[in-house]
This record gives C-alpha cells, sequence and structure tokens, in this order.
C-alpha cells in the first residue's frame, strides 16, 4: 500500500518518468509512478505507458547505445516477462536500441532501485494545498508531498471532418505503430509534415510501400541534415513540395484510397492515390488533467518558473521532459529534465524536513 502521503509521486513513464523515479529512489524517497493506463483512448492518442519512444523504432542518437548486438545485453538487464511480452524480435541484424528496448531497460531500472509503479492515468489533481491530492482513472487516491508531471506530448491531427471519418481505416498517427499493417503493405502512402518524424515515418514505411509521398506545405524540411537527406536520397520517397492535405478521400468498404492536396503557392489541387495517410505535425502536451491549476504557455506547454529549475507555477509540483519542453524534445534531454525535477524534489522535500 502506498505511504499517506507519498513523498515523491511522477506521472508518466517516458525517459523524463522514469530517469525521475531512478534518482527518486535512489535517494530513498520510495516514487510512486503512475505509468499511464492501457485504454482505446489511449492507444488511439499515443499516450500508451512508455510514451513516444515506446512507438518508435530505433534510436540512434542516446548515447551509450551505438549500433550493435545488444541482444546479451538485454537478456541479462530485463526482467523475463518483458522482455517476452513488451519487446520486438530479436534478430540477428545489428541494430542500435530500439525505442521499446530503451524503455523498458529504463523501466527496470527504476524498478530496481524499488520504485512502485501503478500501470493507470492520473485523471483528477487537486493542486490548490499540499499535500496534494490525486486520483486515477480506476479510482486510486493518493496524496503527496511532491508531485512530478512527466506526461509528455501528444501527436496531432489536422482537423479535417474526412481525416476524422477515416481515423484507423488508413489515417494514423504512427508508422511505426500501424506501418506493418497488410492494408497498407505495397501501397502508395502519404506522410504529411516536414520535420525529423515525418522524415523518420517516410523512410520506416518505405519498407512496406509501393511509394511514400511525403507532403509538406514548404519547400524545405525543417528535418535534421542528416535525416533529411536519407529521405531525399530514398528511392521510393517522393516529397510533395509545397501542398497541404485538403480532404483524405476513401469510402466505406476499402477506408482511404487517397488524398487531396492543394497547393500552398498557387490555387491548384490534385489527388494522389493512397492506402493511407501517416500525420506528423508536431505534438500537443498531455495537459488536460491539470485542468489549469499550472501555468502552461500560449501552446500548452508548462512553464518551467526559475532558471535551470524545473519548479512549475505551484509550489512542490515539477514538470519534466516534453510536456514542458517546446524547444528540443529528445529522449535525451527528457531525460535529463526527468533527473533534474526529482533533485529539485528532493531538495524540496529536505528544506521542509520531509525527505
Ligand atoms: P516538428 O519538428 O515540430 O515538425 C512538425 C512538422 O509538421 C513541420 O515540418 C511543420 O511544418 C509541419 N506542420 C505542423 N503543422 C502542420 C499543419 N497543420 N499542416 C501541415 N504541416 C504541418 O515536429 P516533429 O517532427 O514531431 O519533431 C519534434 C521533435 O522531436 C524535434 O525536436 C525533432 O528533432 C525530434 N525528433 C527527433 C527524431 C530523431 O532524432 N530520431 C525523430 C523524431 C522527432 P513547418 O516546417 O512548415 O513548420
Amino acid at each position: 500500500m502506498p505511504e499517506v502521503p507519498e513523498k515523491v509521486v511522477i506521472i508518466g513513464s517516458g525517459p523524463a518518468g522514469w530517469a525521475a523515479a531512478i534518482y527518486a529512489a535512489r535517494a530513498n524517497l520510495s516514487p510512486l509512478v503512475f505509468e499511464g493506463a492501457i485504454t482505446n483512448e489511449n492507444s488511439q492518442n499515443g499516450t500508451l505507458p512508455l510514451g513516444q519512444l515506446n512507438l518508435t523504432t530505433e534510436v540512434e542518437n542516446y548515447p551509450g547505445f551505438p549500433a550493435g548486438q545488444l541482444d546479451g545485453f538485454l537478456n541479462s538487464a530485463l526482467g523475463e516477462r518483458r522482455l517476452k511480452y513488451d519487446l520486438p524480435p530479436v534478430t540477428d541484424e545489428k541494430h542500435a536500441v530500439t525505442g521499446p528496448e530503451l524503455m523498458n531497460l529504463m523501466r527496470q531500472q527504476a524498478e530496481n532501485f524499488g520504485t512502485r509503479i501503478i500501470t493507470d492515468d492520473i485523471s483528477e489533481a487537486d493542486l490548490s494545498g499540499s499535500p496534494f491530492k490525486l486520483k486515477s482513472l480506476g479510482g486510486e487516491e493518493v496524496e503527496a508531498h511532491t508531485v512530478i508531471i512527466a506526461t509528455g506530448a501528444r501527436a496531432n491531427y489536422l482537423g479535417l471532418p474526412s481525416e476524422e471519418a477515416f481515423k484507423n481505416r488508413g489515417v494514423s498517427a504512427c508508422a511505426v505503430c500501424d506501418g506493418a499493417l497488410p492494408r497498407f503493405r505495397d501501397q502508395p502512402l502519404v506522410v504529411v509534415g516536414g520535420g525529423d518524424s515525418a522524415v523518420e515515418e517516410a523512410t520506416y514505411l518505405s519498407k512496406y510501400a509501393s511509394t511514400v509521398y511525403l507532403v509538406h506545405r514548404r519547400d524545405e524540411l525543417r528535418a535534421s541534415r542528416i535525416m533529411a537527406e536519407r529521405a531525399i536520397k530514398n528511392e521510393k520517397i517522393e516529397i510533395v513540395w509545397n501542398h497541404q492535405i485538403a480532404e483524405v478521400l476513401g469510402d466505406d468498404e476499402n477506408g482511404v484510397t487517397g488524398v487531396r492536396v492543394s497547393s500552398t503557392v498557387e490555387d491548384s489541387t490534385k489527388d494522389l492515390p493512397a492506402g493511407g495517410m501517416f500525420l506528423a505535425i508536431g505534438h500537443t502536451p498531455n495537459t488536460a488533467f491539470l485542468n489549469g491549476q499550472i501555468e502552461i504557455d500560449d501552446k500548452g506547454y508548462i512553464v518551467w518558473k526559475k532558471s535551470f529549475r524545473t519548479d512549475t507555477s505551484v509550489d512542490g509540483v515539477f514538470a519534466a521532459g516534453d510536456v514542458a519542453d517546446d524547444n528540443y524534445r529528445q529522449a535525451i534531454t527528457s531525460a535529463g529534465t526527468g533527473c533534474m525535477s526529482a533533485l529539485d524534489a528532493e531538495r524540496w522535500l529536505g528544506d521542509r524536513g520531509l525527505e
């Protein structure tokens, strides 16, 4: 049973959440992590436990994990159950660590130091006075002296009625989750966006698709140079510059059959055949459950109130990772701010004799 009140409750289970948990656990704060609920809604929104990294393929830029044969290491580091059920099958290929592998390793590391984990969302928070009161979707109620919000961000959609109509019938915001489905094999597919996610998703989908149309509203990619060049050189990827999606085309029987794109520089439209459309147009931070109790900026990101600290507008509540970072949004920076948030919480508790 959780202590009452908890010293530290961490909400979220991406790199920020687990880094915070590892540091808090090693400081004997016995952290309690709400890692998120496994629900259809979270599956659709891309907000299942283990966060956005769990929805990606290889992670080539997380320090300490060069491409190689990681199987032996994974076997020794991860619990048997998680190795068996949660990870992609082991292959002989040399590869960089995958997102799911990295997240499961972090989770295991946090658990090894005594982190307690509840697989549920926090759906209500009362941050009006200390101790803070939190309630989960499943009805669990906890009180906490400090809270670390590490709930990350979710994928954006365009907001077109035709996009909504074909969600799960060819429209997806996660190529890695859905791209290997039989309905997308050997079909032309569309990816929307021009950032690293769009380029990564287009590259991933090019393994399965006949052609990938990367539809971008400008004439220059936002993606990092190395990833952009990979897409530009990929013969299966055709970049449709200066266009945006006007309508998703399809019918009841087949789902998505194409998209109508309109030019952003002249008055023209054209139709592209496609068995699926994948959105990669940025993210929105997951702060709805806070109900306006924490200051956010005009894009919805939690505001860090002190320079190089993770303090939010509520004393004793800290934020880490993508939920508060509109700028870097990398696995390594999320883990970094997760560590910072645990140290900030530890000092906050220490100053009040609560550690
Ligand atoms: P992003 O960098 O914000 O890019 C979003 C893209 O979507 C932009 O190209 C933007 O166009 C376009 N866009 C936004 N709203 C749109 C709309 N309504 N209609 C059409 N296009 C729209 O987002 P991201 O690609 O998800 O990347 C987020 C962060 O994660 C970045 O820091 C990125 O470096 C990082 N990331 C890293 C990796 C990696 O290193 N392996 C992989 C994925 C993501 P404009 O360019 O015209 O604004």
